[in-house]
């Protein structure tokens, strides 16, 4: 459809991503590869490739490339691990994490994003990635504990369940706060949890944080 994707998604990485200080080679390598035009709506894919949040439908946006690349750095994935994602939204952060990963378990609220997103991501031929649709703040306790946890929607407080659902060693990544946003990182340890505040960020908010 665009034949110089492949340049425009290395302009995107080479100038948005490891331009701001992303490195890790693996992120950056699927971030190359994967074809971000897929998961936005037909009027916007000449746009799919610079560098802001873009409209996926149902009032709800696809990141911003640089957050997509800074917050699945921050995981550190190595290969073989199984990872929650809360906010499947369009699918292309689900893509990443399946690029990286070994598993990944999506959870989104809303039905026709949730059925979007597995359409686009089957057509791409990813066949390690599970979908539910349903309430995020309550995790997806079947098939947790989970080595990383990365949630695209902004609660007020971290949701107790996705604590819950994060193995000793693990790692979540995930923007806390209502209005002004923080990016956390969340390690837990043999001890309890450590957090580190890493960016100012805006994301959606995580309906229903507390109906769990
Ligand atoms: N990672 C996505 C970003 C989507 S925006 C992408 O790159 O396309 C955040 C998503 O979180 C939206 O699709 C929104 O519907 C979803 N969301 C909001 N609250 C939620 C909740 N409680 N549980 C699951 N998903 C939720």
């Amino acid at each position: 459809m665009f034949p110089d994707e492949g340049a425009r998604r290395e302009r995107m990485v080479g100038g948005q991503i490891a331009g701001r200080g992303v490195h890790e080679p693996r992120v950056l390598a699927a971030l190359r590869k994967i074809p971000r035009e897929a998961f936005v709506p037909d009027p916007l894919k000449n746009v799919a490739y610079e560098d802001e949040p873009l409209p996926i439908g149902e009032g709800q946006t696809i990141s911003q490339p640089y957050i997509v690349g800074f917050m699945t750095e921050a995981l550190a994935l190595k290969g073989g691990e199984r990872v929650l994602e809360i906010g499947t939204g369009s699918g292309y952060q689900t893509a990443v994490l399946a690029e990286l990963a070994g598993e990944v378990f999506t959870v989104e609220i809303v039905e026709s994003l949730s059925l979007g997103a597995r359409g686009t991501l089957s057509t791409l031929g990813y066949a390690n990635i599970r979908f539910r649709t349903g309430n995020g703040a309550e995790g997806w306790a079947e098939f947790g504990p989970y080595d990383a946890i990365m949630v695209t929607a902004a609660p007020v407080l971290i949701p107790p369940a996705l604590r819950d659902q994060l193995k000793v060693g693990g790692r979540m990544i995930i923007p806390v706060g209502s209005g002004g946003q923080t990016l956390i990182l969340v390690r837990r340890g043999e001890e309890g949890f450590e957090e580190r505040d890493l960016l100012a960020v805006r994301f959606v908010p995580l309906v229903n944080e507390r109906r769990m």
